[in-house]
């Protein structure tokens, strides 16, 4: 599933290719994918001649600003990525009119297009159709339980240290479920979860009330330090996730744990643990993470 990183590239690229475009049209072969408005025909009208003004993320959300107050919510879930570009239907199927990173194998689940007033689709390209698509009034986003429940943004200059130790303060839980959880700290998920913790060296299933105050420091930095490099790498594709433009990001060849069971932990040679817990799963080193 995407998480922080992806979602910031994502962003990034949306940003250059269609801030400012309007939407002239939508199409859908799959239109439970809009849970707002729930009729399909009326978010089609509603859609229609609106402009992004603004392209934002919240925790793992990609929203659009649209002109008369309104707001575009796009939740890619587990396999979801948005994509710019051209296609045409060809026998039944949209196909990428261009060669290159578009007609990757995984950029061909499409299922909602947007259609813009230059010429230009953006489309969301899903294989197991878990994405979230709605369009409400802005006030209405902003002001919804769901929305006002997550937790802080961690790369933002306001989650400091004090702050980190202040929200886990008064909760419980094992470190790594505490990460995951988006109404504490909003964007991270299994992967960079992993990823951060292997960076400390602290056990995933270690309880935060037995952390110390050095162990919390080293989590905290290495949350700034791994989600920072990943933004900049522009995340990780080694399953379905995608730029804008179709192609990879370039977090994996930093990936040290995260579905590397098996494989030799790059700092001390032992092989890389997959554990369940909380009906999730994660990865580890045995030897570096006690
Ligand atoms: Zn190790």
């Amino acid at each position: 599933m995407p998480e922080l990183p992806e979602v910031e590239t994502t962003i990034s690229g949306l940003k250059i290719k269609v801030l400012n475009r309007t939407f002239i049209d939508v199409w859908s072969d799959w239109k439970k994918i809009v849970k707002k408005p729930k009729n399909f025909k009326q978010f089609e009208k509603q859609i229609k001649n609106k402009k992004i003004k603004k392209i934002w993320r919240r925790a793992k959300n990609i929203i659009f600003d649209l002109s008369d107050g309104y707001s575009l919510l796009v939740h890619q879930k587990m396999t979801g990525h948005l994509l710019v570009g051209n296609w045409k239907l060809e026998t039944g199927k949209w196909e990428a009119i261009k060669e290159g990173p578009l007609k990757d194998p995984y950029n061909r689940f499409l299922h909602l297009i947007f259609f813009f007033d230059n010429g230009k689709m953006m489309a969301l390209s899903d294989a197991r159709k878990f994405a979230k698509v709605e369009l409400q009034k802005t006030d209405e986003l902003l002001n919804s339980k769901e929305f006002k429940n997550l937790g802080p943004e961690p790369l933002e200059k306001s989650f400091t240290f004090d702050k980190f130790k202040e929200i886990l303060s008064n909760k419980k839980g094992k470190i790594k479920q505490v990460l995951m959880n988006p109404e504490i700290i909003a964007g991270i998920g299994n992967i960079y979860s992993s990823e951060i913790l292997w960076q400390t060296k602290i056990h995933p299933e270690k309880s935060i009330a037995k952390l110390n105050e050095k162990e919390l420091k080293s989590i905290y930095n290495s949350i700034k330090k791994v989600l920072t490099l990943a933004v900049k790498l522009g995340g990780e594709s080694f399953s379905d996730y995608r730029k804008p433009d179709g192609s990879k990001g370039d977090f994996d060849t930093e990936r040290k744990v995260y579905r590397r069971e098996g494989q030799k932990c790059s700092r001390c040679g032992t092989k890389i643990k997959r554990i369940k817990f909380g009906g999730r799963s994660a990865f580890f080193c045995p030897n570096c993470q006690r």
